[in-house]
């Protein structure tokens, strides 16, 4: 008899899993359908010796003290700030797009205030931002909104910028100044011994049981438990009886090279060219000193596993009715970028779990074991 039965051993489902055995003293079952731990972070040493992300380069970043400092009992860190160049019009500028960018584009020696103007000349403004297209024409004009946006957008999405929510490329900002910083939050670090690792330092006590290649469908009928915590995606769960949510999957092709070096930065973007979005050349995260170099190219496709979902008006009108449905499904929870439908980052969805720990230590009446 368990008193939880996590499904997803991803963030979502492990940082839940933690916190209750260790905090509340529960006995759990984590389970996974892959065959590792550690979800859309895993990463592994490939057959040359290099650290490589099995599902594309993640990289930690947060404004969050709480959660840098939670993650930090279970990792050493490597700083890390992430640097992407964007291919465009034969040259490699800076992305998020800057003063540099503007500069190096046009041939320009422009100052950050004639910068601003530069945008402004140039920017269409709009009344209201509505779509992922509205955010970068009212930014920075449609020059730069086709060089930089419109087709790496088609590619990963399968969808014309105009089609989705403002957020989806509102991750990504316009600067003045000279930051080539993809992130700007105030912690940014790698798990210094890599992503896996930290899972197992978070995975190990004696409280937590867990079960790979294996399918919560499978299971579900087989064991005793109290409580069920769902971190898979909320419409498989349901059977699909609202229809499918969309998701936006990826083919990941990797690469290794028989040369120290391959890219001046961690990520290369491909926004006009190539069926591919962008290159990552893993030593650049993860600090690793090796003769030879692994990258990989993403392919964005629609068939595949779940990884994004797709911000768009259409789409959450699925989800909540999903989400409905989840609210009296009794003694279940859900939660994660699956579980709950929404594009989140790492700490947003350490965050979530975070929540939804006190929630449930709430709901139970339980204190906090030390
Ligand atoms: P997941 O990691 O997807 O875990 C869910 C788990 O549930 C999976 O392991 C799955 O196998 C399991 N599961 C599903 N259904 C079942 C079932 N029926 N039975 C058993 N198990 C099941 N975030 C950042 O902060 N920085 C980045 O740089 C970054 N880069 C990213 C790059 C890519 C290409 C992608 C796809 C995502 C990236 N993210 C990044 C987001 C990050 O991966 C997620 O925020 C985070 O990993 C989500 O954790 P999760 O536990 O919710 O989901
Ligand atoms: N984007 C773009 N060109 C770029 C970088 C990003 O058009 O060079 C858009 C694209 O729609 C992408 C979104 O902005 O999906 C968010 O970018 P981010 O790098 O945050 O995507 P992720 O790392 O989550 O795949």
């Amino acid at each position: 008899m368990y008193d939880y039965l996590i499904v997803g051993a991803g963030l979502a489902g492990s940082v839940l899993a933690e916190r209750l055995a260790s905090k509340a003293n529960k006995k759990i079952l984590l389970i996974d359908k892959r065959n590792h731990i550690g979800g859309n972070t895993f990463d592994y040493y490939n057959s040359d010796g290099i650290l490589v992300h099995k599902y594309g380069p993640h990289i930690f970043h947060t404004n969050s003290k709480e959660i840098f400092d939670y993650l930090g009992n279970f990792t050493e860190w490597r700083p890390y700030e992430h640097h992407v160049l964007a291919s465009v019009d034969g040259q490699l500028v800076p992305i998020p797009i800057n003063q540099n960018t503007v500069n190096a584009l046009y041939g320009l020696n422009l100052s950050q205030l004639q910068v601003q103007d530069f945008f402004n000349s140039k920017a269409e403004k709009k009344d209201q931002i509505l779509t992922s297209e509205d955010v970068v024409v009212n930014a920075v004009g449609r020059e730069l909104y086709e060089k930089f946006f419109k087709h790496y957008t088609v590619k990963q999405w399968g969808l014309d910028p105009s089609e989705l929510d403002a957020s989806v490329t509102a991750r990504v900002p316009t600067r003045t100044n000279k930051d080539n910083r993809y992130f700007t939050d105030s912690y940014q670090a790698m798990p210094l011994h890599g992503y896996t690792n930290m899972f197992h330092r978070l995975l190990d006590h004696p409280n937590i049981h867990i079960m790979l290649n294996t399918d919560y469908k499978d299971l579900v009928d087989e064991i005793k438990f109290q409580t069920l915590i769902y971190s898979g995606p909320i419409d498989a769960y349901f059977d699909f009886c609202f229809g499918k949510l969309p998701y936006r999957s990826i083919n990941f092709k990797s690469q290794t090279i028989d040369s120290e070096n391959y890219q001046p930065t961690g990520t290369v973007n491909y926004p006009m060219s190539q069926a591919y979005t962008r290159i990552t050349e893993f030593k650049h995260l993860t600090g690793q000193k090796h003769e030879k170099t692994s990258i990989v190219f993403e392919y964005p496709t629609a068939e595949g596993d779940p990884y994004y979902p797709i911000p768009r008006k259409e789409n959450m009108e699925i989800y909540n009715r999903y989400k409905t449905l989840a609210a009296s499904e009794p003694n279940t929870f859900f939660t994660g970028r699956l579980g709950t439908y929404k594009y989140y980052n790492m700490d947003q969805v350490i965050a979530q779990s975070l929540a939804l720990f006190k929630k449930i230590m709430q709901a139970e009446h339980l204190h906090i074991v030390h």
